[in-house]
């Protein structure tokens, strides 16, 4: 939390320099002048898992950094005031050139695992409804991976649902 109230120095609103002040329950910045208080907000990020009629999982390669050239699931953060499976489609057809349709949420995580990442990950089940897999925008490569040979993952999290999610067939969600 610290880290998040020093990125604050001035009063967006007025421009005067904010102090830490105690409000609603922990040290916020607020401008002195205009009583503007800064909440800082979690960044929240969506996440597809979609598996092939065969139970690989869709992966994509990060061609920017941070962990460029690993691979994640196909995800983004959530744009303010988008629906997140809506995000999830755009990102989808973003990185993928694939249209799919959201079957289901499996799981709300928290905790962020690098500096530039979110603090919310939403984990939702997607089917492909149409396209043709292609790597585009910010990753370089796209392919489906069986769960027991995947490449070198990007984040611990992609791990840890992957080691916990079964494909079709084997899966209680
Ligand atoms: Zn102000």
């Amino acid at each position: 939390m610290a880290l998040l109230l020093d990125e604050i120095n001035y009063c967006p609103r007025c421009g005067a320099a904010v102090t830490l002040t105690q409000r609603f329950g922990r040290q916020r910045p607020v401008c002195p002048q205009c009583d503007w208080i800064y909440f800082a907000d979690p960044k929240v990020a969506a996440a597809a898992l979609i598996f092939d009629e065969t139970g690989r999982v869709l992966l994509v390669r990060r061609a920017n950094s941070p962990q460029r050239g690993l691979w994640t699931l196909p995800a983004g953060f959530v744009d303010a005031g988008e629906d997140p499976a809506q995000a999830v489609q755009r990102e989808c057809l973003e990185e993928t050139g694939l249209r799919v349709q959201i079957t289901g949420l499996i799981d709300v995580i928290a905790g962020q695992e690098h500096p530039r990442g979110a603090h919310i990950l939403l984990l939702y089940r997607a089917q492909i409804v149409d396209g043709k897999l292609q790597a585009q925008d910010d990753v370089d490569g796209a392919g489906f991976f069986a769960v027991d040979a995947l490449p070198s993952l990007a984040f611990d999290t992609t791990a840890r649902v992957l080691a916990k999610i079964l494909p079709p067939g084997n899966s209680q969600i």
